[in-house]
C-alpha cells in the first residue's frame, strides 16, 4: 500500500516535470508563429504560385475587347472605348476603372483576356480608410490610350513585370479618396460637413414634397431616384428598381438596405416614406436614420 502510494507520487511528479520541461523549452526556441507583419521572408514570396491578389492591367497590350468587363459577375470593371473623330479606324480607351474593394477575386475576368493584359498579382496589402482608394484607374481620361492591335502571327504578349504596375496604385492608408469618384460609402468617408448635410437634407425635402399625393407607381420612381443607382444587389434585390417597388408596395419595410447610398439615402428614404404616409413634410426635414432600418413612425 505504502509502496503504491509512493509510486503514485513519483508518477505525478514525473509527468508534471515532463509537461513543464516542454513548456519551459519554448522559452528558448525560435517561435513558429510570428505576429504580422514580422515575417522572416517578404510575405508575397511565401504565397502559393496561384495566389489571386490585386488585379493589374497592362494597358499597353489591352485590345479593348471588353471581355473582362462582360465576364465580371459583379460589375467591378468599367471600360469605355471611343472612336477618334478624325480617324474612325483608330479607337481609344478613355476609361478602365477596376474596383478592387468590390472584387471577389474569382479570376473570371482573367480567363477570357486574349493578351493576358489583366492578371492577378501577389499584392494584397491595401488597408485604406477610404475604400474609394481601392478603385484603380488604369487609363487617365485626360490621356486616352490607343487600343493595342495584335500583330499578325503573334505567339506571345510581353507584359510589364507582374505586380510592378499595381504597386504604384496602392495608396497610403489615410490618403483622401479620389475626387473623380462619388462620395464613399457609409462608414468609410470623412465625417460630412454641416454644409453637405444641409444640402442633402434640402434635396431630401424636395423629394419628400414630390411624394405627397403620389401613387405607388410614382412613389417607386421617386424612391428609385433616391437610391444609389448602382444595381449592385447589396439591398438583396436584383436592382434598385426592384427594391423601390418593394418599398412602395409596402412589401419591404427596411429603408436602410442601400449601402452604397449610405446614411444620406437612408434618411431621404425615411423622409419620403413618412411624407407619403402623413401627406406632409415633417418639420425639420429628414429624420435621424433609424438604427434597425425600420421606417420612422408616422
Ligand atoms: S476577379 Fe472576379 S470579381 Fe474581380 S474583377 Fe475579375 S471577374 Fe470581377
Ligand atoms: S484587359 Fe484583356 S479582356 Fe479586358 S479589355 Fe483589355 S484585352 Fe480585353
Amino acid at each position: 500500500m505504502a509502496i503504491e502510494y509512493v509510486e503514485n507520487i513519483k508518477g505525478t511528479v514525473g509527468s508534471f516535470w515532463h509537461g513543464m520541461s516542454i513548456t519551459l523549452s519554448h522559452l528558448f526556441r525560435r517561435p513558429d508563429t510570428l505576429q504580422y507583419p514580422d515575417t522572416r521572408a517578404p510575405l508575397r514570396d511565401t504565397l502559393p504560385s496561384r495566389y489571386r491578389g490585386f488585379l493589374e492591367v497592362d494597358i499597353d497590350i489591352c485590345t479593348g475587347c471588353l471581355a473582362c468587363e462582360k465576364a465580371c459577375p459583379i460589375g467591378c470593371i468599367k471600360i469605355q472605348v471611343e472612336k477618334d473623330p478624325n480617324n474612325p479606324k483608330q479607337r481609344y480607351m478613355t476609361q478602365f476603372d477596376l474596383d478592387e474593394a468590390k472584387c471577389m477575386f474569382c479570376g473570371m475576368c482573367v480567363e477570357p483576356c486574349p493578351t493576358g493584359a489583366i492578371q492577378h498579382t501577389r499584392e494584397f496589402e491595401g488597408s485604406v480608410i477610404d475604400l474609394r482608394n481601392l478603385t484603380f484607374r488604369w487609363v487617365d481620361p485626360a490621356k486616352p490610350s490607343p487600343l493595342y492591335k495584335v500583330p499578325k502571327g503573334t505567339q506571345a504578349y510581353l507584359r510589364k513585370p507582374l505586380g510592378s504596375l499595381v504597386r504604384t496604385k496602392i495608396k497610403a492608408w489615410d490618403d483622401p479618396g479620389p475626387a473623380w469618384l462619388p462620395p464613399a460609402r457609409e462608414g468609410t468617408a470623412a465625417p460630412a460637413t454641416k454644409k453637405a448635410v444641409g444640402a442633402a437634407n434640402a434635396q431630401a425635402v424636395e423629394q419628400a414634397k414630390k411624394a405627397i399625393g403620389a401613387d405607388a407607381k410614382r412613389l417607386t420612381v421617386i424612391l428609385e431616384e433616391t437610391q444609389a443607382g448602382t444595381d449592385c444587389g447589396e439591398c438583396t434585390y436584383p436592382t434598385c428598381h426592384d427594391y423601390s417597388v418593394a418599398m412602395a408596395s409596402g412589401k419591404e419595410a427596411r429603408t436602410n438596405l442601400c449601402s452604397p447610398g449610405g446614411a444620406e439615402t437612408h434618411a431621404a428614404t425615411d423622409l419620403i416614406m413618412l411624407t407619403f404616409k402623413t401627406g406632409a413634410v415633417p418639420a425639420g426635414g429628414a429624420p435621424a436614420p433609424t438604427a434597425a432600418g425600420e421606417p420612422p413612425k408616422a
